[in-house]
């Protein structure tokens, strides 16, 4: 296959995606260039408030990326050297790099096998004296079960920071993640629910001190300019895709909303024994970031699927505990299910602008497949 190879449906097109805003980007740009302000000022500030809105948090802080934003959350609690974070063994790297970058260990928790999800009943297990957090990650846009998860991490004084790259938008029982009351990071790197166009990232918290914190971690430990109290880093989202991001805001109800059709078509049309769909317990209201099925027979599922012209893709096809980067350090856990997960997950197409003859056609060559 070439990577030229022009699919009926394909997975994300990001440039076609962003379509919509040609004019408008230009328009940013120019204003931009005319104000002679590049980095924290208004455009940010202003996004900032929004983007809490739309969350439901009160603070909203933009910095470079979702795995500085994880990284600053981790530092603004104190979590370093010696210290253990409960982390799902299925996820996406990021979540694993930020407890490694400050000194911490990653302790993998596997799934609950529906969900995919973090598996609360599992978190005792591994729970030592040297824990500290535990960081649940709202996998492939749906919420993880953070009332447990918030019990556990109550009942043990452990600290809650949300893995929320994929889930903005999504809600459980009707409320959003921020209604639990922990801090959590998000991405806007341009796959993601909101893309900006390149990156960025926030923190949401409800907790003034967080907040406050990860505006002086941001800005080289830096409250006044040129007085640094403390080690800080610099990690800013630039007023371009601040403005960028403001834009798009506007129209990510409507594309989440979008996606939920096409999960709920996939849903309540594919029929096919040799495929398992996504499970979605009754409260739970996700985001559709992705929509991931398992099949036994993946690669002829997927060489099948791109026969017919549809892109299918896997998240993610090595979990971080086979990766070269920490295969030592845990060839002593037994981590059974993400590993089979890993062999048979498959993300279907789930964009905002595919059709609805798109999504007929990816339905019916599935109910054809032979698997
Ligand atoms: C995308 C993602 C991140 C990292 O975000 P970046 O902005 O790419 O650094 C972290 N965790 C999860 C689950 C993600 O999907």
């Amino acid at each position: 296959m070439g990577i030229n190879m022009a699919y009926k449906v394909p997975f994300l097109d990001l440039k076609s995606i962003n379509l919509e805003y040609e004019n408008e980007f230009k328009s940013i740009i120019e204003d931009v260039l005319e104000s002679g302000w590049f980095v924290n000022g208004g455009q940010l500030s202003k996004f900032e408030k929004e983007y809490a809105a739309f969350s439901g948090a009160k603070y909203c802080i933009g910095v470079g990326n979702g795995l500085e934003a994880l990284r600053l959350l981790l530092l603004a609690n104190n979590i370093g050297q010696g210290d253990e974070v409960l982390v799902p063994s299925n996820t996406f790297i990021a979540t694993w790099l930020a407890v490694t970058q400050v000194g911490a260990t990653p302790i993998p928790v596997e799934p609950d096998k529906f969900t995919y999800n973090i598996d609360p009943s599992l978190l005792s297990a591994s729970l030592t004296n040297k824990t500290k957090a535990i960081i649940p990650v709202h996998l492939y846009g749906q919420l993880a079960n953070l009332s447990e998860i918030n019990k556990f991490a109550h009942d043990h004084n452990l600290v809650v920071i949300e893995d929320a790259a994929q889930s903005q938008g999504a809600l459980f029982d009707g409320l959003s993640s921020a209604n639990f009351g922990n801090s959590s990071a998000t991405s806007f790197y341009p796959g993601k629910n909101l893309g900006a166009l390149g990156d960025a990232g926030a923190v949401l918290t409800n907790d003034n001190v967080v907040a406050e914190k990860i505006r002086i971690l941001r800005n080289y430990g830096s409250n006044e300019k040129y007085i640094h109290d403390i080690i800080g880093t610099n990690s800013r989202l630039d007023e371009i895709q601040a403005a960028f991001l403001r834009l798009k805001l506007k129209n990510l109800s409507r594309d989440n909303q979008r996606r939920i059709q096409i999960a709920r078509t996939y849903s309540d049309l594919i029929s096919n024994s040799a495929i398992v769909l996504p499970f979605c317990p009754k409260m739970s209201s996700p985001a559709w970031h992705l929509y991931v099925i398992r099949t036994k027979n993946r690669n002829s599922f997927m060489s099948y699927m791109r026969d017919l012209g549809i892109e299918t893709l896997i998240h993610y096809p090595v979990p971080p505990h086979k990766q070269k980067c920490y295969l030592n350090e845990y060839l002593n856990y037994d981590l059974g299910l993400t590993e089979v997960l890993c062999e048979e997950i498959v993300s279907l197409p789930i964009s905002p602008i595919l059709s609805d003859s798109q999504v007929e056609y990816v339905v019916e060559a599935i109910n054809k497949y032979n698997g």
